[in-house]
């Protein structure tokens, strides 16, 4: 029996083992809640093109690429090169649309708990190929990324638990979404301060599932409200009605701007189909049958690069910008954004939330965009403490505005 064969065969293994032993694999993984990644490509030794999944309307129309959140194992002490790719989208109906852009600073985390942006150093765009380029060196083996950090439907019961006994929350549920979730309607108050002058507020977060800041927002408004002796007074002369999770399905899928039918829970507020859309119709329902008694409604969004306030030309819009802007990190220099009466001309079933709760019901409603690049008046991007933070600022702003002696 000729060895040598096998003796090359056993070399060869040998070789292929060592070269395995010195590079560990790369393993990329997204199957978990909230988690999201497109096709991934190796291109070189440490160096991997990683499309974003993106999502599209009913009509696959509007395509948008704004989430990813996925863990890499095996990358510790290697210098990575990550391409996201598969940018490009559409933004209400016009083509060529990508929200991740030059300046977006990706997050990554070894816990899940802390996160912190990627640096200017880390990140570089391609404008030609419309590509954000990330190069960075885990330093462990278990390594999440994601475009800003996840608050998950997990994080919002967990949250709920913690307050189940809380004199001053209840809870309701108004109804389920298409996979069978609750959607929940949370009442902030003093039920034993009953005063006829009694203000009501509606707060609303999460209609778009990739917009995670402003559930950390959210929960820097529940906290406020239950735990400081601040908000307690407050909560003798305001009801707050919080909508916490506008779209809970999108966000357990690791998913952009639209519900399991492909409907963006911020539009087509005038012409409900409730089979298709369960969350607006819930929400709808629940807002309006308040009708008459709101005094303020704000429903709170995250664009990549601007603060803006949305809504009707009323004192009570403005006084809110004005005290967001003096209070909080909100960074706006134009006053009231003027709502447009439909986002797309001539089309009915397009209306956001306040547009339409405006146009039907004449209820004060306004969309409150956040930004998650840079913000002037802090150190860098938001993190969970600042979104938190701004969360107890809108708070004390809303106190203020309606509070206010005449
Ligand atoms: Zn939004």
């Amino acid at each position: 029996m000729n060895m040598l064969p096998s003796l090359l065969l056993l070399i060869g293994l040998t070789i292929v083992q060592a070269v395995a032993l010195a590079q560990p694999a790369v393993t990329f993984h997204a199957d978990f809640e909230g988690g999201s990644l497109g096709e991934v490509t190796r291109v070189g030794e440490s160096h991997w093109r990683c499309a974003v999944k993106g999502e599209s309307d009913w009509d696959n129309r509007n395509r948008q690429a704004s989430w990813y959140y996925f863990r890499m194992q095996g990358a510790k002490d290697q210098t990575i090169t990550l391409e996201l790719t598969k940018l490009l989208g559409e933004y209400n109906f016009k083509p060529g649309a990508h929200a991740i852009r030059a300046g977006t600073r990706p997050v990554i985390s070894y816990d899940r708990t802390d996160w912190r942006h990627l640096t200017d150093d880390e990140v570089s765009w391609n404008e030609k190929a419309t590509e954000l380029i990330l190069n960075f060196t885990p330093e462990r083996d278990t390594i999440w990324v994601a475009h800003l950090p996840p608050y998950l439907p997990s994080d919002l019961e967990n949250l709920l638990a913690a307050y189940q006994d809380h004199p001053l929350m209840t809870k309701k549920s108004i109804g389920k979404t298409p996979q069978g979730r609750k959607m929940w309607q949370l009442t902030v108050t003093n039920p034993e301060a009953q005063t006829e002058d009694k203000k009501e507020v509606w707060l609303m977060a999460r209609q778009h599932s990739w917009e995670a800041g402003t559930s950390w927002a959210m929960e820097g408004i529940i906290r406020y409200l239950l735990d400081s002796a601040q908000a307690k007074g407050l909560l003798d002369k305001i009801t707050f009605q919080i909508i916490p999770m506008g779209d809970p399905d999108g966000v357990a899928r690791g998913g952009v701007r639209f519900n399991e039918f492909g409907h963006d829970v911020n539009r087509n507020w005038d012409l409900v189909i409730a089979e298709e859309m369960p969350e607006i119709q819930a929400h709808k329902a629940a807002v309006t049958q308040q009708a008459g008694q709101i005094d303020l409604f704000v429903t709170l969004h995250n664009t990549e690069l601007a603060d803006y306030l949305q809504g009707p030309d009323l004192p009570v819009g403005q006084k809110l910008w004005q005290a967001m802007v003096d209070n909080t990190s909100f960074e706006s220099n134009e006053g009231i954004r003027p709502m447009p009466h439909t986002t797309t001309a001539g089309k009915k079933g397009r209306m956001t939330v306040n547009q339409a709760l405006w146009a039907e019901y004449q209820i004060p409603a306004y969309l409150m965009e956040l930004k998650i690049q840079h913000v002037k008046k802090l150190p860098g991007r938001r993190l969970p403490p600042d979104w938190r933070e701004l969360g107890r600022g809108l708070v004390k702003s809303i106190a203020e505005v309606l509070l206010e002696k005449p």
